[in-house]
C-alpha cells in the first residue's frame, strides 16, 4: 500500500491528475515476449563488445568537435538488461558536468515520469543519441550524429530492451530516419532493428507544456502495455 501510494504521488507530481486507485497495483509481468533481438545489432554479440568498453571508447573519441568543448562525455547509464530504455538527445549543462543523462530539471522529470510507470532510474537505461553537450544546447549537426550515432546502436544491441521509448524529435528521427513530427509519430509502436519503439515528447518540451504531459502518460502507458505489461491505473476522464 506504501508503494502504491507513493506511485500515485510520483505519477502526480509528474502532472497526472484524477488518477483512479486500482483495487490491487496491477504491475506484475504478465507472459514474458518473445526475445526481441535485433536480427542485425551493429556490433553482433559474441564479438566482445560490452558497455563498458563502449563507454571507454566515448571517453576518448576526438570524432567531432564536440570532443574540444565538452567537460566530460555522457555514455548514458541504467541497467545492463533494462527492459526499457529511453533515448534522449544530448547532454545539457548539468550532464555535461556530472557525466550523467538527463539528471537536470528535464531529468527530474524524466525521474518522475519512469517513476509514474512503476519502475526505478535503476532498473532502465537511459542514453542520448550525442554523448556530448552541444555548446549553449544547440542542437545536434547531423555531422555529430552521424559521429556518435553508432555509440547509441552498439548500446541497443548489447542491451536488447523489450521497448526503446524515444523522448523528442532528434531521437525519433535518428532511430527511425524519419522527418516526421513527434505528434505524427506517437501513438503507435514503430520498430528499430526489431525492436519495438515508441515516441513521446521529451521532458524539456513538457516543462515548457505542461498540458501535454496527459499525452506523454497515454504514450508511456503505451509502451508498458508493449512490453506486456499493464499500467498500474488509468486517468479518470
Ligand atoms: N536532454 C537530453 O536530451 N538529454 C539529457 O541527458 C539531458 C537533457
Amino acid at each position: 500500500m506504501k508503494a502504491l501510494r507513493s506511485w500515485v504521488e510520483d505519477a502526480r507530481a509528474f502532472g497526472v491528475e484524477d488518477l483512479l486507485l486500482p483495487s490491487k497495483l496491477e504491475l506484475e509481468p504478465v507472459a514474458e515476449p518473445p526475445s526481441l533481438q535485433a536480427d542485425t545489432p551493429p556490433v553482433p554479440r559474441g564479438t566482445g563488445d560490452s558497455l563498458d568498453r563502449i563507454a571507454e571508447e566515448i571517453g576518448a573519441c576526438t570524432r567531432c568537435p564536440l570532443a574540444e568543448t565538452r567537460t566530460r562525455v555522457v555514455p548514458g547509464q541504467g541497467q545492463p538488461a533494462a527492459r526499457i530504455m529511453f533515448v534522449g538527445e544530448a547532454p545539457g549543462a548539468d550532464e555535461d558536468r556530472q557525466g550523467l543523462a538527463f539528471v537536470g530539471r528535464a531529468g527530474q522529470l524524466l525521474t518522475k515520469m519512469i517513476a509514474a510507470m512503476g519502475f526505478e532510474r535503476e532498473e532502465v537505461f537511459i542514453a542520448n543519441v550525442l554523448k556530448c553537450r552541444p555548446p549553449g544546447n544547440r542542437d545536434p549537426r547531423p555531422e555529430e550524429v552521424a559521429c556518435c550515432l553508432p555509440f547509441l546502436k552498439r548500446q541497443i544491441a548489447l542491451i536488447a530492451p523489450e521497448v526503446i521509448i524515444a523522448l523528442g524529435g532528434h531521437a525519433m528521427k535518428n532511430l527511425l530516419q524519419t522527418e516526421a513530427s513527434v505528434g505524427r509519430m506517437r501513438g503507435r509502436a514503430h520498430e528499430y532493428e526489431g525492436t519495438p519503439l515508441v515516441v513521446t515528447y521529451h521532458p524539456a518540451f513538457l516543462l515548457r507544456s505542461p498540458n501535454m504531459k496527459r499525452v506523454a502518460w497515454e504514450d508511456l502507458q503505451f509502451a508498458l502495455r508493449t512490453v506486456g505489461l499493464e499500467p498500474p491505473a488509468r486517468p479518470a476522464g
